[in-house]
């Protein structure tokens, strides 16, 4: 009997795409309005959840699997540009916590200096200019 089922839905599933990256990602968005609508009123919450609910259906059983695997591939493509910015952003942050960032007025080289050393005597890495710099 479930031989018989799992067979079936083998068959069903055969040549068809199944899930992916991005239906994972819109299941755990379609998740998390689901858990938002229960506690807040909006009603177009649930118009969303329906429209999800399709795409996730159509994305996994469709048949076109070539243009389902490109809009993967697309999906993947922005969520590692989306995740650089933030490392960047984040990383971007602490530096400017800990470090000043000076312009050499020689060559407009982007030097970094620790904080909280006093005056010091800043040599540019790249063409030698020394100047005085309160860091
Ligand atoms: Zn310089």
């Amino acid at each position: 009997m479930m031989d018989n089922l799992r067979y079936k839905l083998t068959k069903f599933m055969q040549g068809r795409y199944g899930v992916d990256n991005l239906s994972r990602f819109l299941l755990w968005i379609l998740i998390a309005l689901i858990i938002f609508t229960t506690f807040v009123r909006f009603p177009l919450g649930r118009i969303l959840e329906v429209v999800l609910l399709i795409v996730l259906y159509y994305r996994i059983f469709s048949k076109n699997i070539s243009k389902r695997y490109r809009e993967n591939e697309q999906f993947l493509r922005l969520q590692s540009r989306f995740l650089s910015f933030f490392k960047n952003f984040r990383s971007n942050m602490s530096q400017l916590r800990d470090y000043h960032i000076y312009k050499c007025p020689h060559c407009n080289q982007r030097i970094r200096i620790p904080r909280g050393k006093g005056h010091i005597m800043v040599r540019c890495p790249s063409c030698g200019y020394e100047f005085h710099k309160k860091s």
